[in-house]
């Protein structure tokens, strides 16, 4: 199909979205070896809710990579789902990535989106006296020209409590842009409290798809599995991320998690429509991808992902419970500074914890001058012990990690 018959923007995102829902597989360049073409046999598909879209149980998150040729090869191997964010690389990761969609044509893929919103509190979950929609409308457009005119899912992120999803200001924000067709789907993401941000994003009744932080050392999977249940039989699509739960179970990365089983965990609950695994090299996207072959668990997954019951206090895994907050002495934003210290140590992607770590914090030293630590962590962490090695990143200029 080609965009030069289309009457306009929104004939072109209805007729090419219709293709390619209907497509088995993705118009791929013609790179695509005989392999890539097999391999595209065991691949398995899932509705995104009402979108009518079938994708891979299989998409990736691009944020831990800046190869192309990465991107070229989930393509190639039928992938049709790519996940960025305007605040990976401050815009070069969704350069990218659309790049490299554009060389087969930007209809050929999916490319899912978010954009910082202004005024968020991190820490408490919730918009304060601080938000604005200016910046965020602004983020969205420049995400839009990188994209080539238009999003396919446009994600306004962070959310967590009720209080988040139907703040009005932003609720009308991202109706607009559906309604403008600037995108054609929008949804939220959420890092804490998936349940309660899960269920009021289907209250609100515009969003289409939510992206779910998920996987089998959550501690509460299960509000968040009946949430998901719940929001997916109210036509809304479900995705997945955060799916490696860390990806070491020790902070030195000597011991990594089965990503196989831990991604099939996900995969099994069929409410989850597909999941986007982050990327860093050809042999874990080969993984992803081969692992549709058969998503059952043997049972020497299942005893690998057992290994959750004896969490280990240095791992990088952080539940995001906020539980800490109040325990501290200095209110940090602790379960933020943990998600910085495990995008570092657990995905050594440090320019995205550098970004991360810039909603909490600008000093070196936060801890200083408290005489002890009177925080006691959900899973066990020496929390003053983990700060005082992330907030170093701040002595870091962030061009050096660019
Ligand atoms: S640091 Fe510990 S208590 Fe705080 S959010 Fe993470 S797991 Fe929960
Ligand atoms: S040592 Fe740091 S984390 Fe612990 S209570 Fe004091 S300021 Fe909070």
């Amino acid at each position: 199909m080609k965009r030069s018959i289309l009457k306009n923007r929104r004939d072109f995102l209805k007729t090419s979205f219709a293709g390619v829902a209907g497509m088995t597989l993705l118009s791929c360049s013609s790179s695509g070896s005989e392999k890539d073409e097999a391999a595209k046999d065991d691949l398995v598909y899932r509705k995104l809710g009402g979108t009518g879209i079938e994708l891979p149980v299989v998409s990736i998150g691009t944020g831990d990579t800046s190869d192309p040729g990465l991107i070229r090869a989930a393509l190639d191997a039928g992938v049709k789902l790519l996940a960025t964010s305007q605040y990976y690389g401050e815009g070069r990761n969704e350069s990218m990535v659309a790049d490299v969609v554009k060389e087969r044509g930007r209809d050929s893929a999916l490319i899912m989106t978010s954009a910082m919103p202004e005024g968020f509190n991190h820490k408490e979950g919730i918009f304060d006296e601080n938000a604005r929609v200016e910046p965020f409308i602004n983020r969205f457009e420049e995400s839009t020209a990188r994209l080539g005119g238009y999003v396919d899912i446009f994600l306004l992120p962070f959310m967590a409590k009720r209080e988040s999803v139907f703040y009005a200001p932003y609720l009308n924000v991202m109706e607009n842009i559906k309604k403008q067709g600037k995108a054609r789907f929008i949804g939220i993401a959420t890092h804490s409290h998936e349940d309660e941000a899960i269920r009021a994003a289907v209250e609100a009744r515009i969003y289409d798809v939510a992206l779910v932080a998920y996987n089998f050392r959550k501690n509460n999977r299960k509000e968040t599995s009946e949430a998901i249940a719940y929001a997916s039989g109210k036509g809304m699509g479900i995705i997945a991320m955060k799916t490696m739960a860390g990806a070491y179970w020790d902070e030195g990365r000597k011991e990594p998690i089965n990503s196989d089983a831990a991604l099939k965990w996900v995969l099994q609950n069929e409410h989850v429509h597909t999941a986007v695994p982050g990327v860093m090299t050809f042999e874990e996207l080969q993984k992803d991808i081969a692992l549709m072959k058969d998503l059952s668990l043997n049972d020497a997954e299942k005893s690998d992902l057992r290994l959750s019951l004896n969490e280990k206090p240095d791992g990088p895994f952080c539940q995001q419970c906020g539980k800490c907050i109040p325990q501290c002495r200095k209110s940090l934003d602790i379960p933020t500074l943990m998600r910085s210290h495990m995008y570092a140590y657990g995905y050594r992607n440090l320019s995205h914890a550098h970004e991360t770590i810039s909603w909490a914090l600008a000093e070196t030293d936060p801890c200083r001058g408290c005489p002890s630590c009177s925080v006691t962590c959900a899973m066990g962490f020496d929390i003053r012990g983990k700060i005082a090695k992330i907030a170093r990143l701040n002595n870091v200029p962030k061009e050096f990690l660019a």
